[in-house]
């Protein structure tokens, strides 16, 4: 059964990044017509947004891609190791391109609203021009890190000069011989400084939580390279099924620090030391499983990127991670992250403990000892990670129940797919799924979507129904695996991971940590089993 006689589509989707891509390709593939609205100009999710100096991928270009057709796989050329964000935007423009989708897109609007309609099974979308579009199934692609943090912090709206969120970076301005303040110090602004750095007048970066910044050792790609690559495609696209981060990096090692010399520790990390988030996951297996091993990891960091680089020692001091361990909070990589700090352009604000921000004046940054001129200020301060995006918007299901308020003190799904209470809404990497590399995560939730879909219109069914219990169970278990893990002392550092950046949601869990791999297996298990955590129905009740 479709839908395509009583709705304008059978499916909606929002977001018109990787996942709004991937979406495009496997439900034109399950037969149903689909529209795929972002309020962005352009293609790229992400990648549309983030365009601020330096912003690229932090996992490598080469596995940081779609897998469902070989020949783009064969046919697309990175033209380094992590790609920047013109790149992989240009990539999702190849994949449009080749592939027809561009009648699908819709940009420059916006979904304020999508109710679910009981009597009739079917979702009534509302954009931000008011108009009304009908779907049987309502999809999120709107991306786990998309919706910004905005601080609050007096005076934003005095200043004179631009001042804006770092995914919201103007097109066009002019930085080169101005004095620029960014407030915040996480993976954004480890990108943005060494690039703002090179021509602004100075570059003053205001500091609460210091991170453990890991090595890029960014490279071309060169033709040798690029041909072990894509003569070795499947395997790369087997180990990122089968990782715990989604990675195209090597299985376990079998190697741990407990059952090591510190000789040997220091020895296997100093041979591994080749860049990317490779060396926590190829040199022990205990990094992210015990006190001990963590900080051993811990140290040879500090040791190798801070202490050796950072030529100030109270600056160097300042810039290191204390009281957490490596991976509470998402650890960046340093594009000469540590190095722009021996410019002389370059200030660094501890606003934790010695000079916190006060407010935002007319021309500048007023902490408690002084008041910093700008002619710009770029708000780096983060996102509201998994549910910002979704609560965002009037996501209405049975009962009346808006998503929002549901997820007031917990954010619980399926798997990060469904919702109990939302009939035929799926979301892709929604809160308690994984963090992983996103392409991976997002092309398994894409083929369970379109599998259960396909099903449905085989047995001729209408609505799914998700399953209370199976919320409960999953959430549950997110929970049990979480509170086994080191990131949840991510709360004590105000971690995204836990929503624990947030100032108007309390901390909640809000990934599962118990393994991509694994979770990609039970997404299997799931659809193989015809979809237990979902109640079939053949028409609306
Ligand atoms: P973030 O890691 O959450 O960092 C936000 C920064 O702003 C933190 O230093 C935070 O301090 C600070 N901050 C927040 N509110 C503040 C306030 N009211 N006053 C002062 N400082 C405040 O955000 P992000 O750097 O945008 O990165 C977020 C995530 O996006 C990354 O972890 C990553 O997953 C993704 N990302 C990926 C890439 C990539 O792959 N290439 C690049 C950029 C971002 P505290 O730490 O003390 O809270």
């Amino acid at each position: 059964m479709q839908s395509s006689q009583t709705t304008d589509f059978d499916a909606i989707v929002v977001g018109a990044g990787f996942a709004g891509v991937a979406l495009t390709h496997y439900l034109r593939e399950a037969g149903l017509s689909l529209r795929v609205f972002d309020r962005a100009p352009d293609i790229g999710g992400t990648w549309a947004w983030n365009k601020y100096p330096g912003a690229a991928t932090d996992s490598e270009g080469y596995y940081y891609c779609l897998t469902f057709s070989k020949e783009v796989l064969e046919e697309w050329t990175w033209s380094k190791r992590y790609p920047g964000w013109e790149e992989t935007q240009n990539y999702l423009r190849f994949v449009a391109d080749k592939f027809d989708m561009w009648p699908h897109l819709q940009f420059n609007t916006e979904i304020t609203r999508a109710e679910y309609q009981a009597d009739r099974g079917i979702w009534i979308v509302t954009t931000g021009d008011g108009a009304t579009h009908t779907c049987r199934f309502f999809i999120s692609g709107m991306g786990m890190i998309s919706q910004p943090q905005i601080p609050n912090i007096p005076g934003q709206t005095t200043f004179k000069g631009p001042c804006f969120h770092s995914s919201r970076w103007p097109e066009g301005l002019e930085f080169a011989g101005k004095r620029v303040g960014i407030i915040g110090a996480g993976a954004t602004t480890v990108q943005m400084l060494p690039e703002v750095a090179k021509t602004a007048a100075s570059v003053t970066v205001f500091q609460r939580t210091p991170n453990f910044v890991m090595p890029a050792m960014q490279k071309p790609m060169t033709p040798e390279w690029e041909k072990e690559i894509k003569e070795n495609y499947q395997e790369i696209i087997d180990k990122c099924r089968n990782h715990v981060f989604g990675m195209g990096f090597n299985p376990p090692s079998g190697r741990t620090v407990a059952e090591s010399t510190p000789e040997e520790v220091q020895q296997v990390f100093e041979e591994n030391w080749h860049g990317s988030f490779r060396w926590v996951f190829e040199t022990f297996d205990d990094l992210l499983a015990t006190p001990e091993a963590n900080k051993a990891a811990a140290d040879f960091i500090i040791e190798k990127m801070i202490k050796a680089k950072v030529e100030d020692p109270e600056t160097a001091e300042l810039l290191t991670p204390k009281g957490y361990p490596l991976f509470a909070k998402r650890p960046p990589l340093d594009h000469g992250y540590y190095e722009a700090f021996n410019r002389d352009n370059v200030k660094l604000v501890d606003i934790k403990d010695y000079e916190p921000i006060v407010e935002i004046t007319e021309t500048g940054v007023r902490t408690t000892q002084n008041h910093h001129e700008f002619d710009i200020i770029v708000l780096a301060t983060g996102f509201k990670a998994y549910t910002g995006a979704l609560e965002a918007m009037d996501i209405v299901g049975e009962g009346g129940q808006i998503l929002r308020d549901k997820w007031q003190d917990q954010s619980s799904s399926i798997m990060g797919v469904a919702v109990a209470g939302y009939p035929n809404f799926f979301m892709v990497t929604g809160p308690q799924a994984p963090f992983a590399n996103l392409p991976t995560s997002i092309e398994q939730n894409a083929q369970w979507i379109s599998e259960c879909v396909k099903k449905m219109n085989a047995e001729g069914k209408q609505v799914f129904y998700p399953s209370a219990t199976a919320e409960e169970e999953w959430t549950n278990l997110t929970a049990e695996i979480h509170a086994q893990t080191m990131m949840a002392e991510g709360d004590k550092v105000n971690s995204w991971m836990m929503g624990a950046n947030r100032e108007d949601r309390k901390a909640r869990v809000l990934i599962f940590f118990g393994g991509a791999h694994v979770y990609y297996d039970k997404l299997k298990e799931s659809s193989d089993a015809g979809f237990p955590e979902l109640a079939f129905a053949d028409t609306a009740a």
